[in-house]
């Protein structure tokens, strides 16, 4: 089980790009794994389960480029809607003369 995810690649951490790295927390009877930034201490929620931990751990990469592609759609749609309101109010206010 070890040698089988420790070729998946951990992606980098989402806020600071810093090195990901794999942190084993044991109670009584059970593992955990957890998966913590060397950097700035980010870390996903404690599972039994190596793979839901980094399936946990990637997808937060992969939402992160999600969420800043759809900031950038926004932000091009505002100054889009700001440039076509300013050339709306040019055209009506020549069409008014
Ligand atoms: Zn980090």
């Amino acid at each position: 089980m070890t040698a089988k995810y420790k070729k998946e690649r951990l992606k980098p951490c989402p806020c600071c790009s810093g090195k990901a790295e794999w942190v084993e927390l044991t109670t009584k009877e059970v593992w955990f794994w957890q998966i913590s930034c060397a950097c700035c201490g980010l870390a996903t929620i404690p599972d039994e389960k190596k793979f839901y931990c980094l399936q946990r751990w990637n997808r937060r990469d992969y939402k992160y480029k999600i969420n800043t592609g759809w900031m950038l759609v926004i932000l091009f749609s505002l100054i889009f809607i700001v440039i076509a309101f300013s050339l709306g109010l040019a055209t009506g206010a020549g069409m008014i003369k």
